[in-house]
Order: C-alpha cells, then sequence, then structure tokens
C-alpha cells in the first residue's frame, strides 16, 4: 500500500549528510552522524513512540512501539543505519522521475552521468514506478535512509492502527555500518529484543541470511637497502618479498575473477620502498573451514619465505572481522521463515543469494542477536548511480507490518 509520509520523511532525511569516516578515531565516526541521529529521535519523540532515548554506548537511537496484543509475543527488533558510504554526501539534490518508461536514459542533474538500461538492466523491472535519484555528484544516501525512513514509517502507521495486534517492537538506528565498526558497539541488552533484522537490502523479494566470513591481514616486510652498485650479496628488496608473497597466492581467487559462493583474497593496499614494504588483504569465505584453510595458507606462505631468506624479515597480523551468519542462524531457521511468510504474503519472489560482503548482522547474529536483513529498496549503493524505486519502499513498509503480524499469530519461540 501506498504511505504518504514516506517519501517527504526520505527526501528530508537524504538531504542531511551523515556520512562516516573510516579514518576517524572517535566513535561515532562523525559528528553529523549523531547531528542526523538526533532529528531521527525528535521524530521518533513526535510520532510518540516508547522509550526513546539515545544510547551512548551504543551511539545509536533506541525506541519502542508498544504492543497491541495481550497474547505472549517474542519482542522483535529492526534496525537501519544512519550512516552513508564513502562517497560525496554534501548538498544531495534528489531528483524524481515519476511513472519511469522502463527504457530511457535518466540524466543525472545536468551532469555528464546516466542511469542507462543498457547499463543497469535492473531499471527496466521498474516500468511505470517513480524513480528517485540523486544528481551526478553525490551518492543518494538511500542506503541506508530507505531503512530509516521505512522504519519510522513502519512506527506511525502501526501507531495509527492499533487494530493491528502485535507483541513489542523494538527500533534502532545504528552509526558506521559502512565503515564496518558500528555493530561491535550495540548493546544488545539494552535493546532487548529476541531477535531482529537490519533493513538494509536491495530489491524487493531479496531476503539475506547468508553471508561472508571475513578475515583481514597486514604484512611488514624488513628488507636491507644499500647502493646498487655493491647491493650483490647484501641488498634484500622488502619489494621483491612482496611480489613473492603476492604471487604466492592462488591468482584466480581475487574478487574480479570469482562470483556466487567463490572466496577470494583482495590486496588492499601496498606501499614500500626497498627497505620496508607494508601490505593489507582481506580474505573472504562463505565456509568458515575455507576461512580458516586461508588464513593457514597465508601463515605457510609467510613461513616459508621466511625460511628461505633465512631471518624473520615478513611479520604478521591476521585477524577475523565477522563471520557467515547462516551458521549461526541454521539454528534459528523459524525466523528467516518468519520473513519468507511474510515475503510469500505480499507474492513477492524470494532471493536468498548469499551476500558477497557483510551486514550488521554478521556480527549482532554472533553477539546474541540473530538478525537476517530485509530488503529496503536500495539500488546501485555507494556511488553516483545509486537510487530508489518508492514503490519497493512501500513494499519494504508491507513485509515489515506483515511480519509483526504474523509474529502475533503465530508466535515463534
Ligand atoms: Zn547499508
Amino acid at each position: 500500500m501506498e504511505y504518504p509520509t514516506l517519501l517527504p520523511r526520505f527526501l528530508k532525511y537524504i538531504k542531511i549528510n551523515s556520512r562516516s569516516d573510516e579514518h576517524a578515531t572517535r566513535f561515532p565516526s562523525t559528528e553529523r552522524e549523531v547531528d542526523f541521529q538526533k532529528v531521527v529521535m525528535q521524530d521518533l519523540v513526535d510520532l510518540g513512540l516508547s522509550d526513546v532515548h539515545y544510547n551512548e554506548k551504543a551511539g545509536a537511537v533506541i525506541a519502542e512501539i508498544p504492543a497491541t496484543t495481550t497474547t505472549t509475543v517474542p519482542v522483535i527488533g529492526f534496525l537501519a543505519h544512519c550512516d552513508t558510504a564513502d562517497f560525496n554526501s554534501e548538498n544531495i539534490r534528489p531528483q524524481i522521475t515519476k511513472n519511469y518508461d522502463g527504457q530511457s536514459k535518466i540524466q543525472l542533474g545536468d551532469s555528464d552521468f546516466y542511469l542507462d538500461p543498457a547499463v543497469f538492466p535492473h531499471l527496466r523491472d521498474y516500468q511505470g514506478q517513480t524513480i528517485i535519484s540523486a544528481s551526478g555528484d553525490t551518492l543518494l544516501g538511500g542506503d541506508d535512509k530507505c531503512g530509516v525512513s521505512e522504519l519510522v514509517t513502519l512506527a506511525e502507521y502501526l501507531l495509527a492502527h492499533h487494530e493491528i495486534k502485535h507483541g513489542r517492537i523494538r527500533l534502532a538506528f545504528t552509526p558506521d555500518e559502512e565503515i564496518g565498526t558500528g555493530a561491535s558497539h550495540f548493546d544488545v541488552p539494552d535493546f532487548g529484543a529476541a531477535f531482529a533484522f537490519t533493513v538494509d537490502g536491495e530489491k524487493p523479494g531479496k531476503l539475506d541470511w547468508g553471508t561472508f566470513s571475513a578475515a583481514q591481514f597486514e604484512l611488514s616486510i624488513q628488507g636491507v637497502d644499500v647502493h646498487p652498485a655493491v647491493a650483490k650479496g647484501q641488498m634484500v628488496s622488502a619489494l621483491k618479498i612482496a611480489r613473492d608473497f603476492q604471487n604466492s597466492l592462488p591468482a584466480q581467487e581475487v574478487p574480479e575473477q570469482t562470483s556466487g559462493r567463490e572466496g577470494f583474497f583482495h590486496l588492499l593496499h601496498l606501499s614500500g620502498i626497498v627497505d620496508h614494504a607494508e601490505l593489507e588483504y582481506i580474505i573472504r569465505d562463505f565456509e568458515r573451514d575455507g576461512l580458516e584453510a586461508r588464513k593457514q595458507l597465508v601463515r605457510d606462505i609467510v613461513d616459508q619465505l621466511n625460511a628461505a631468506l633465512g631471518t624473520p624479515r615478513i611479520s604478521l597480523k591476521i585477524y577475523d572481522q565477522y563471520y557467515n551468519m547462516a551458521d549461526e542462524l541454521k539454528q534459528h531457521l523459524e525466523i528467516v521463515d518468519l520473513a519468507r511468510a511474510a515475503y510469500r504474503d505480499l507474492g513477492l519472489e524470494i532471493n536468498e543469494d548469499p551476500v558477497r560482503g557483510g551486514t550488521d548482522g554478521s556480527q549482532l547474529t554472533y553477539m546474541g542477536l540473530p538478525c537476517p536483513n530485509l530488503f529496503a529498496g536500495e539500488e546501485n549503493m555507494h556511488g553516483r548511480y545509486e537510487y530508489t524505486v518508492l514503490e519497493s519502499m512501500y513494499l519494504a513498509v508491507d513485509v515489515l507490518v506483515r511480519t509483526v503480524s504474523r509474529l502475533a499469530e503465530a508466535p515463534i519461540k
């Protein structure tokens, strides 16, 4: 159904710059995120939600939609993140294309950039619908202001429709998802939900409950630099060692040559001179065993190279980032089933392709809050081609309403 306040609310939110900053040392990473959260918080107060507060530890706004039934229903939570990705987000000027014809290129503002169905074929799925894009020089911020505005709209709708029976619903508006640090601060006890969903996904029907398992490692290489004229037998080039390490990894297992359920090693950063070099990689695999095997391969290569050098010139720091939430959610399939049922009730075709990345739910699930990800209507995230579709956002709110209703009809344990 149509929710008349959803579009104005979304437009208001995306115009507020709330980009996070991965280089910041504070938490939340930027003050502008907090400024945006305060706006959301005031809207929640104005709508009359309960227990609206800012949790300092989590850097999150928490609120509750009180139950409308006296039967025992588990407390369900929904989360949306307030920060936007690492792309220009100053002076976002949304552009609305109503009744899109499904074939034309949409010029982004007066820029040289276009949303072109030849490049982005998914645009053709939205014939007759309302496309919301930015103007060529910024991202849109639909990731995740789609989710934020959908949750606030859900609250407004349920507070006006007491005839819809549901248990207690907890909402959280979180920081720093895009830089991967927000979820680790989350206050699961204060949130107080038995399980939750992030509302931060792509097109209608997408249901994410499988993600990569992830690790990161850093190599620091110490060489010996002497004048090339007298280098024989003395120079040890850190750059050559770096090259040898890189060449020892499986050449095909990189992001640009993998898809589906295939994992990879990805060199993120490389810098150095003959004297020293630093490298930074991420490792991704859908299987925990696979992740461990990849980590072991890295350790083995480092050991072999160090042994061949006769002295340990390579030091390795390796750490896990997050794990595939599916491993944990297999124990709680009733939560996934609840979302599936809500999607089906609305006639949506379900797409459960695993996410080749992580979500806040990947961490939260392992912090004791099982947390799959629902679609929010985001498309082409993280850049100037980002757009969303108003009708997708309406459907996302429908799914939320249907999910809480179903849970009250047939409470899961
Ligand atoms: Zn997101």
